[in-house]
């Protein structure tokens, strides 16, 4: 890092005046909490009794066998509560928000994993919830709508613009700057102005650094190959974080192609996007009209979004990481075959990272170690790829 809150020259904390005493008070705490043993034995406590931490690395043998080249681990993120690696964030965001004495927490939510997660810890630690999300999302998931309703939050579904995550984003810091003083905007990825990338990182980095852990035990060394999907990038950096100054460590992340690579039909920020400024930071992002964000499509609502977190960015551009994009029909069939394969359902989200382990899996020797990062599990999708597939 170069300076506070960048990564090279991405990131920062370019936000109206109104919101910087939030961030400020935001970065304290973080700051002051970030080393506090106490503070982490109690995040670590509730990610074990609430969360089912630690989630195991599963060796999937059928599929190794099956694509013919190195071992293929999948580390278990779908096995959390509420079935998504979320979680992790946002447990770590509530006991900072307890912290700070605030008693609302607002957030935005794409598939509506994110926005369940916040109405789950809200639920467990008494605040009252507010959650935007984009009316077509909202269409798209309605047994998530249902669940955060359940789970005592106020459901706000954005009908504006693309009536998807970019917009329920813009909604939610909106109500937040109207509603500073007791609130907390709990971010669900690594992206927007400084602290955010950031604290959403360390607390989603439990993953790599069990996983870590967990393939040394089983083999002996450190993985060849990691890989994951990347809507805003929490579930990625939470894996690659662990890796990254280990240099023999390959490092993959995966997009949403969609449809075709044409604009519009994608949500292929880092393989098709332009760096500039969106949501508070300057990071790679799909630009439309006026510099706009541009309209993106994902068959997996998770990745449906025309930015992504700021340490991406600089992992693209220093050429520690390679991004690549696959398609919805690509995903699919990922789906599909993780099913019929081992026995486990995966998200559409998480569907891309196995999708890239098609082309990645053949062209590695039998004695590779590759890392998935199995980041939910697909209950939540299987309407979704019955109405495509017609299973
Ligand atoms: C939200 C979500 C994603 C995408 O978000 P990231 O911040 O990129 O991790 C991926 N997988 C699942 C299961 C999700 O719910």
């Amino acid at each position: 890092m170069t300076k506070i809150g960048f990564y090279g020259e991405f990131g920062g904390q370019h936000v109206d005046e109104a919101l910087k005493p939030s961030l400020e008070e935001l970065t304290e705490f973080y700051y002051k909490y970030k080393d506090d043993s106490d503070f982490y034995k109690e995040f670590e406590y509730h990610l074990h009794t609430f969360g089912g931490r630690p989630t195991p690395l599963y060796y999937a043998k059928n599929l190794t066998e099956k694509l013919g080249g190195g071992k293929i681990f999948l580390k278990r993120e779908d096995l959390n509560h509420l079935g998504a690696h979320k979680l992790n964030n946002t447990i770590g965001q509530i006991l900072l928000a307890q912290k700070m004495g605030k008693q609302e927490i607002v957030a935005e939510t794409g598939a509506g994993q994110h926005g369940v997660a916040t109405a789950a810890v809200s639920a467990k630690f008494g605040f009252n919830c507010t959650i935007f999300m984009g009316a077509l999302d909202a269409k798209k998931q309605p047994l998530n709508v249902f669940r955060m309703e359940l789970l005592g939050a106020k459901v706000i579904k954005v009908e504006s613009g693309n009536q998807t995550l970019n917009d329920a984003v813009n909604e939610a810091l909106s109500y937040w700057v109207e509603n500073l003083e007791n609130t907390h905007y709990l971010l669900g990825s690594c992206v927007g102005p400084h602290p955010y990338p950031t604290i959403v990182r360390d607390y989603q980095s439990v993953i790599g650094r069990e996983a870590k852990v967990q393939i040394n035990e089983l083999e002996g060394k450190n993985p060849d190959h990691i890989v994951a999907c990347v809507g805003g990038g929490s579930n990625a950096i939470g894996l690659f974080s662990a890796f990254i100054d280990n240099s023999e460590v390959k490092i993959h992340g995966v997009e949403a192609g969609g449809k075709s690579l044409t604009k519009g039909d994608h949500a292929a920020t880092l393989t098709q996007g332009e760096p500039g400024m969106l949501h508070g930071a300057y990071t790679y992002y799909l630009k439309g009209e006026g510099d706009a964000p541009h309209d993106t499509h994902s068959i997996s609502s998770g990745l449906d979004y025309p930015g992504v977190g700021p340490e991406h960015s600089h992992l693209k551009a220093s050429g520690r990481a390679s991004y690549v994009a696959v398609t919805d029909q690509e995903a699919l069939e990922a789906y599909r075959d993780l099913a019929f394969c081992e026995g486990i359902v995966p998200a559409l989200e998480s569907s891309h990272a196995l999708a890239y382990l098609n082309k990645l899996a053949p062209n590695t020797d039998k004695d590779e170690l590759i890392i998935v990062n199995l980041s939910g599990r697909g209950d939540k999708d299987v309407e979704a790829v019955a109405k495509h597939t017609g299973l």
